[in-house]
């Protein structure tokens, strides 16, 4: 049956369900798969939509408080956590809006690490905070951390983000190597006039820095159609130049998920592309969504979601685990973004990227 457009408040009531559920049945252990066989192991749980930056391609006029708007708590999450991965999920992402803004945030972290099941928790942020939270986090059991940095120019970061941080925030990244994580990505948008001419630079950064850079082309979104036509770049045109100057594309898992990656051997460190506007991108999605209030998200770009509160006041993991089986089933095969279809997602701070 298919459960993707209306909430759980709404659907019809059914005789053999319970609160309006057909259970699978979990005994034996499955990961979450959907009708075109792709398996879902990794969960992005968005735990605020609130953000302190202005990025000009995701809240150019900075965050908006709406309605409705309460994140999910921490026993939400508990319920989160645990009936993901009963349903096969080992990676969870923090995200947001900005997720060090949650005061919370090392006992989220706690929360996800001590989940059993769950091999690994990361965060994406934009490194605000991050020089006084950096021991913290990593001391709560952080395996991975993903920082947003458009830009290598200082002057050119504050244009993007508004804050003249980028010092800051490279700072930040020293000290988590000094304590030896290098488990360290960062992700820029990229950018027409704003970041390509800066593709040498980053090059070189990764000649020493043992991470992976990851670009990201700019999606569009509800909210920011005209920035998206002006500076759209296919990483295509990344992909030929790293090519012609002799990195390599990397063998990755049918399980890995839709990043491309490159290696050079005079570089410690990777280049990944992210190209959602690429050929069969969605052919490898192995991701879901939650966002901050509690709704379940099948697609980045999909036109509907599913509140999943109703499930988690009752802090029932398994009968939470059922419901993710059924629900995936209704993920459809592809976003529609090439058709300028950006479902709910005005834009990527509403659901964390
Ligand atoms: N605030 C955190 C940050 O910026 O890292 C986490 C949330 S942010 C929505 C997650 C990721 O989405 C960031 O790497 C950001 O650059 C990226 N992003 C936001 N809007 C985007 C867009 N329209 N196109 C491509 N990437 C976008
Ligand atoms: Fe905030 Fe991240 Fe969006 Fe920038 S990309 S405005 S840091 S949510």
């Amino acid at each position: 049956m298919l459960i993707e457009s209306y909430t759980l408040e709404d659907r019809p009531e059914q005789s053999d369900s319970h609160n309006g559920l057909e259970l699978f049945d979990t005994t034996e252990s499955t990961t979450l798969t959907d009708s075109y066989k792709r398996r879902f192991t990794y969960l992005r749980l968005s735990i605020t939509d609130v953000c302190n930056f202005r990025c000009n391609y995701c809240l150019p006029d900075g965050y908006c408080h709406e309605g409705d708007k309460a994140h999910l708590s921490l026993d939400e999450i508990r319920t989160v956590a645990a009936a993901f991965a009963k349903a096969g999920t080992r990676k969870i992402r923090i995200t947001g809006g900005e997720p060090t803004l949650r005061k919370d945030l090392p006992e989220i972290i706690r929360i996800c690490k001590q989940t059993p099941g769950i091999e690994k928790v990361a965060l994406t942020t934009n490194g605000y905070k991050l020089t006084k939270q950096i021991d913290e986090l990593l001391d709560c059991g952080l395996d991975a951390l993903n920082i947003s940095m458009d830009s290598l120019r200082p002057e050119t970061f504050q244009l993007i983000t508004g804050h003249d941080k980028l010092d800051e925030i490279k700072q930040a990244m020293a000290m988590a190597f000094e304590r030896g994580f290098t488990n360290i990505k960062i992700n820029a948008v990229l950018m027409k006039e704003y970041n390509l001419g800066e593709l040498q630079a980053f090059l070189d950064f990764v000649r020493d820095t043992p991470i992976s850079l990851r670009f990201i082309e700019v999606m569009q979104t509800g909210d920011n159609q005209q920035f998206f036509n002006a500076q759209h770049v296919s990483g295509e045109v990344i992909q030929e130049q790293l090519i012609a100057q002799g990195w390599q594309p990397v063998m990755r898992d049918a399980d890995a998920g839709p990043a491309k990656e490159f290696t050079h051997p005079d570089h410690q460190g990777r280049i990944g592309l992210i190209m959602p506007y690429s050929k069969n991108f969605c052919a490898s999605c192995n991701r879901l969504r939650v966002a901050s209030n509690g709704k379940l998200h099948l697609c980045l770009f999909g036109d509907s979601n599913i509140d999943l509160r109703p499930l988690l006041g009752q802090r029932d993991s398994d009968q939470l685990a059922a419901y993710l089986h059924q629900a995936v089933a209704g993920k459809k095969e592809s976003h529609l973004l090439h058709d300028q279809e950006t479902g709910l997602t005005r834009n990527l701070a509403m659901l964390g990227g």
